[in-house]
């Protein structure tokens, strides 16, 4: 069986599982207590451990990474130009999901008729300017970035040491040579967690499940489903279409290739625990060059979020229609506008898309304690949108690699279920180094 069938295989069974642990907790039935000690002690213990693990290997990998891959390329105008492409075809996507979202949430009218009857209540925290946001990308001290994980700064760090690498002669390629290993070491703990995967999943879902609450769903029906429609029209239609269109390939086997990063990122809710698996993906099952991918794909799960711009146009049309307030055309345009930049500021982190859907709200004059309407069916769209967000990541990162003739073609086409992970450790690094 394929990695990619096992892993399926595990999130099914949790969610299967997860579902009849909650209806046993529900309705008090026999071994209710048993269940919820299992799910809070074993379920819980093995999903945590597994996503620390997953996130223990972010920081190291993209930053070991992207020092080969900024090393690789040199500084030169094809550097510009591929940072330019992957940011201009990040936002283009961005604006196209939100706009279908408000397009197609206006046509089905997801909040008509609400009653208003949810006690909860949300505040929003303050937002950052755009001049805190900008400086901010510029890192004080590396180690601080690194040890709280921020990705702009690390990338940017990252840029500049591979930079200086290529003008430090024969220096600068001992260094590298030590970069170059490290990367394909740090590869093959991305390797053993794979093979992990299918439990971690499991487990995962199993107590994410067990206290979902499925109910809130049919009170809000027809919201998740607008939000759920956009997902996949945008996941399978647009995407395919840009990609087609763009790169003259198949988008079907796009698709295929990177469906352990999509399903990791449906089981983790977060783009940014993902990435050392879209990275992997992105090497080994689409053929993209290190020099790109190392750059696209860290950056695209920072900032490329289009799964949660979809969900924050569809929210605020609902809230909007609940609360009984008309967004004029402009308004339209703020809020396409502000969902791209929201999307931008929202960390690739679970459940974080909410509370940047606070500055949308708050652009065009609706409440913020309208949040509070949909937070409960929020999680599993979490899941949803984040498996979006990783997709337009690969989506993207192929196309860019495409034009800038950084694909191999022959490993993106060849669609035999390689056990890619058990190979990496003994493959020499391939980077090339810039003259
Ligand atoms: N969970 C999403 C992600 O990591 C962000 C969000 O929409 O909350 O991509």
């Amino acid at each position: 069986m394929s990695l990619s069938s096992k892993i399926f295989l595990g999130m099914a069974a949790g969610v299967v599982l997860g579902t009849l642990f909650n209806i046993i907790g529900t309705n008090q039935w026999f071994a209710a207590d048993l269940v919820a000690w299992l799910v809070n002690s074993a379920f819980d213990v093995v999903g945590q451990i597994f996503i620390a693990s997953l996130k223990l290997l972010v920081v190291p990998l993209v930053f070991v990474s992207l020092v080969c891959g900024a090393a690789a390329m040199g500084v030169n105008a094809r550097m510009g130009q591929m940072a330019i492409k992957t940011l201009s075809l990040y936002l283009l996507t961005t604006a196209i999901a939100v706009s279908s979202a408000l397009l197609i949430a206006n046509l089905i009218d997801p909040g008509v008729g609400i009653e208003m009857t949810s006690t909860a209540t949300y505040e929003a925290g303050p937002a950052p300017s755009v001049k805190e946001v900008l400086i901010n990308i510029f890192p004080t001290n590396p180690i601080r970035a690194m040890a709280e994980g921020n990705m702009l700064q690390i990338i940017v760090f990252a840029l500049l040491m591979g930079v200086a690498i290529t003008r430090s002669g024969d220096t600068g390629n001992r260094l590298l040579d030590f970069f170059e290993s490290t990367n394909a070491v740090i590869m093959t703990m991305v390797t053993f967690l794979m093979h992990l995967a299918p439990w971690g999943v499991f487990c995962l879902l199993t107590k994410l499940f067990s206290e979902l609450g499925i109910a809130a769903i049919a009170d809000l029906a027809k919201y998740f489903f607008t939000v759920a429609l956009v997902l996949l029209l945008h996941g399978l239609g647009v995407y395919s279409v840009l990609f087609k269109v763009l790169t003259r390939l198949s988008p079907w086997v796009l698709l295929k290739n990177i469906r352990p990063a999509v399903l990791f990122a449906f089981s983790t809710s977060s783009s940014s625990a993902t990435v050392p698996v879209t990275l992997n993906v992105a090497e080994k099952r689409l053929g993209l060059d290190n020099s790109v991918a190392s750059f696209t794909v860290p950056l695209g799960a920072t900032i490329n979020m289009d799964g949660t711009a979809i969900m924050q146009g569809v929210a605020t049309v609902f809230i909007a229609q609940a609360f009984q307030v008309d967004i004029s055309l402009g308004g339209y345009l703020a809020v396409i506008l502000t969902a791209t930049l929201a999307s931008i500021g929202t960390a690739g982190v679970p459940g974080v898309g909410l509370v940047t859907l606070s500055l949308v709200l708050q652009q065009v004059g609706l409440p913020v304690e309208g949040i509070a309407l949909i937070i409960g069916v929020d999680r599993l769209l979490d899941m949803m949108r984040t498996a979006v967000n990783v997709t337009g990541d690969c989506m993207v990162s192929t196309v860019v690699a495409r034009s800038e003739g950084l694909l191999d073609e022959a490993l993106f086409q060849d669609m035999t279920d390689r056990d890619e992970f058990q190979e990496g450790a003994d493959e020499p690094p391939v980077h090339r180094r810039s003259e």
